[in-house]
């Protein structure tokens, strides 16, 4: 460990999902289901806005808290989720990834616990720490699922924050009005600031998407969070954004004019035209992700158990059938099969046994890693039996 790095930094993981990522790059034979990033191009009319903002010269930097039209866009387009609010409390962000760390470090004082239900998406703890909080894991039911008596056992801990992601990375689970509505409950009951990554919310199978924010008494407690990196592919415009209570929003934007200025203005403008797509485009990737997972599912239940997610595009099957530990299984996986898949012991300690496989690649593809992993588990259960 280096002396000149700040032991806090040295104390935290490298991602377990770049370290296969990592493994991964040049190996032209390797199909990989590994990293959450869409497969499909950013739709022509959103390159198209960037492309002509440019042509015009327009690369200045923006208001700090980001272009007027956006962010009163962003408070337009929230009300399909239930919320009325307005682009005073919208924030743009360089990605969720920002829209988290401002929103930990704006509310967290040394030691303060933060809940962070299992297996959840590899930034939350770390984050967490960095910014002087206390994570506290959650382990989920078995079906993945939160309930208000889950919660209500952390109590003890005093939480000051809880953090909540649906349709969640790795399990694809959303939940229902009623679930939300314990999660709000216990929120309210024990003064808890929730969270809420929203960034799949488009990406809903299931029902509609509800956000927690609009949920009776949790207006004034919700810090949600959503961007534009999965819905319109734009993982590398760096795009998000935050809605929040006045005060809340108002303590984030101060550490995001230190720390970021603002969001770059071509990706700004490239947001504005994607809250513009047409609920039929929209509908269109929905039903093609939609075909991909019920194939899948369909044939990875043939040689594992898994549950049918519900949103994003993540399946999250169990190998424990096999006998080897996550890590074990897509390290060999990938050794012996050429199919890349993330190890769910990545995405927090009650991920052991199970691994994350991204759908967000082609059927061509996808069928043929499901038969290289069909190949791979039969010949590790005929081993064992
Ligand atoms: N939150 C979740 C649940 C994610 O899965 C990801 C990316 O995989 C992010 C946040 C980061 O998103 P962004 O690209 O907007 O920083």
């Amino acid at each position: 460990m280096s002396r000149r790095i700040s032991e806090r930094v040295n104390s935290i993981p490298p991602s377990g999902i770049r370290r296969f990522f990592e493994l991964v790059i040049g190996r032209k034979d390797v199909i990989s289901l590994g990293v959450g990033e869409p497969d499909y191009p950013v739709p022509w009319s959103i390159r198209e806005s960037m492309i002509y903002s440019l042509e015009k010269g327009w690369t200045s930097y923006t208001s700090n808290k980001g272009l007027k039209e956006l962010r009163e866009g962003i408070a337009e387009y929230y009300k399909k989720f239930g919320i009325e609010t307005s682009g005073d409390n919208v924030l743009i962000t360089t990605g969720v990834s920002e829209g988290l760390d401002l929103a930990l470090r704006a509310i967290i004082n040394p030691g303060d616990v933060v809940l962070i239900p299992e297996p959840c998406y590899v930034a939350y703890k770390p984050l967490t720490f960095l910014a002087y909080g206390e994570p506290v894991t959650i382990p989920t039911n078995p079906e993945f699922r939160l309930s208000y008596e889950i919660l209500r056992d952390y109590a003890r801990f005093e939480p000051k924050a809880l953090i909540i992601n649906y349709p969640n990375n790795p399990t694809g689970v959303t939940y229902t009005r009623k679930e939300l509505e314990e999660i709000a409950d216990f929120a309210v009951e024990y003064d808890v600031i929730v969270i809420s990554d929203e960034i799949y919310a488009e990406l809903t199978y299931k029902g509609k998407h509800i956000s927690i924010a609009s949920l009776n008494g949790m207006e004034d407690r919700t810090i949600v969070l959503n961007g534009f990196s999965k819905a319109y592919s734009m993982t590398g415009f760096r795009i998000g954004y935050a809605i929040a209570p006045d005060d809340i929003i108002n303590a984030m934007t101060k550490i995001h004019q230190y720390c970021m200025l603002c969001a770059p203005i071509t990706s700004q403008i490239g947001a504005l035209e994607a809250l513009k797509l047409r609920e039929e485009e929209m509908d269109r990737i929905k039903a093609e992700y939609i075909r991909r997972r019920n194939f899948f599912v369909k044939r990875l239940r043939k040689f594992l158990s898994v549950n049918m997610p519900e949103g994003a595009f993540y399946v999250f099957p169990s190998i424990k059938e096999t006998g080897l530990s996550s890590e074990e299984f897509a390290e060999r996986l990938l050794r012996e099969k050429g199919v890349a898949v993330v190890p769910g012991n990545a995405f927090g300690r009650s991920g052991e046994g199970f691994i994350r496989c991204a759908y967000a690649v082609s059927m061509e593809k996808l069928k043929i890693a499901v038969e290289r992993m069909e190949e791979f588990v039969e010949n590790l259960k005929s081993k064992r039996s």
